[in-house]
This record gives C-alpha cells, structure tokens and sequence, in this order.
C-alpha cells in the first residue's frame, strides 16, 4: 500500500502543525494546515467590516476569496508558509487575537465549511500530503490511509502558543490564551457541523511532555509498511 494522505486532526495549539511540518519535511510530502483557510475568510470579513453573525454574508465572501499557500523561501521572520489572501501575503494577520477569537464562528457555517473542504479536496489530489486541520479524519479525506489526532492537556497547549506569542514580541498573558485554546476547543467540538473528533481508526497521540522530534518519530514507525519513504 501507498500512504499518500496523512490526515491529521487536532485541537487548538497541539503542535499538529509543526509535527505535520516536520513530518511531511522528513517523509518528502507537502503539508496543507488548513486552518489558514478559515482563519482567512474570517480577516476578509473582518477587513470588510461584515457583521459576522451574519451567516448568508460571509459564506458569499468565503466562495469568493482566493486562497493560496507557498513556501516560506525568503522570509526570515519564522513563518512556516506563506499564505497569501486575494494574492496579499497575510502570514502574521491570521494569527491576530481578534482572527482567534472569531474563527471558531466562521468555522461553523455550513457554507463556508462545504467551499474550504471542496478546495482542500481540490488540493489532496495532488496527493503525498499531510493535512492538517479539524475534520480531514472524519470529513475531508475519511480514506486516507492513515488518520493521527493530535492532543495535549490545555494547559500546556496555552503554554506552547504563549512562548511562540512572547517569541514574536506579543505580549499577551497566559491566562488569556489558556482561555482562547478552552473557548475554541469547546466551540469546535461542539458545533453541528464537521465537529472536532478523532475519526473512530485514527491514532490518538498525546503529546504532553513530548518534543517534536520524539512525536515525528513515533508516528513514522506507526506508517504502514512500504509506505511512500
Ligand atoms: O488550526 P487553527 O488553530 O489555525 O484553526 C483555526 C480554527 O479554524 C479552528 O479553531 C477551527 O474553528 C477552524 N478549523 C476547522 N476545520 C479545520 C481547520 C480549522 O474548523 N479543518
């Protein structure tokens, strides 16, 4: 068998991200977080100044955005891509505290969800790809050969996000994040639609207590045998 999707899932801050980074550097495969996607159409909205309560809005929006991905080459900044919204680079204004605290809502519209996941579709053919996100287990690609969820305790989740936030020169205290990651945790597992949940053959990995390189290595010994190398 081929292993040519990794679907990987997780909530916020797991370090699904920089593990599916790594992972897909080390195995040659490109890494889609599609996070981005939504964090995107929820900076459109918001730089179009639409209520976003208002579901009708911003699910027109979403189908007309263009979204893209490259490779961070050139920027010396820490970014791992680059992700360009309408062809703008807007790496750094997807990860604003008011981007955090508004996704989860952008997230759960029935028509945003169906645009992002028919694109990230679009974007697995091109196959030998990790991808990361919320429901690429249950949802996205429910065939993939092999299906990773991601988790930590909170706390140290918050612990993570607020190092890379203090790293970046933000000031943003602890407790305020610890909050966010609950928030949205609860917010995404709870919605009607693509909830977050392992899919029922996904691996569980806990990463509390774990570097990123001791996770990478334990997931490549997990790959089916004469999986793409
Ligand atoms: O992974 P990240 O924290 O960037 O995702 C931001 C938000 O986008 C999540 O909190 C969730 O609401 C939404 N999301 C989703 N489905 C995905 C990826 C992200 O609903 N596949």
């Amino acid at each position: 068998m081929t292993t040519t999707t990794i679907a990987m899932d997780g909530p916020a801050a797991s370090g699904k991200s920089t593990v599916g980074r790594l992972l897909a550097e080390k195995l040659d495969y490109v890494m889609l977080d599609t996070g981005f996607m939504y964090r995107a159409v929820t900076l459109a909205a918001l730089n179009a100044g639409l209520d976003l309560a208002d579901e009708t809005a911003v699910t027109h929006l979403a189908t007309s955005l263009t979204l893209d991905v490259q490779s961070a080459a050139g920027h010396e900044d820490g970014r791992h891509y680059t992700a360009l919204l309408n062809g703008q680079d807007v790496t750094w204004d997807l990860r604003t505290p008011e981007v955090d605290a508004n996704v989860s809502l952008v997230a759960s519209y029935v028509g945003v969800r169906q645009e992002m996941v028919k694109r990230q579709r679009e974007f697995g053919l091109r196959g030998n790809i990790v991808m990361v996100g919320r429901d690429i287990g249950t949802v996205v690609m429910p065939d993939a050969p092999l299906k990773l969820y991601i988790t930590a305790s909170a706390e140290e989740r918050a612990r993570r996000r607020w190092r890379d936030r203090q790293a970046q020169g933000h000031p943003d205290s602890f407790e305020t994040i610890l909050a966010d990651v609950k928030r949205r945790d609860d917010y995404d597992s709870h919605r009607q639609h693509s909830p977050l949940k392992p899919a029922p053959d996904a691996i569980i990995i806990d990463t509390t207590g774990q570097s990123v390189e001791e996770v990478v290595d334990n997931i490549i010994e997990k790959l089916p045998v004469n999986s793409v190398r």
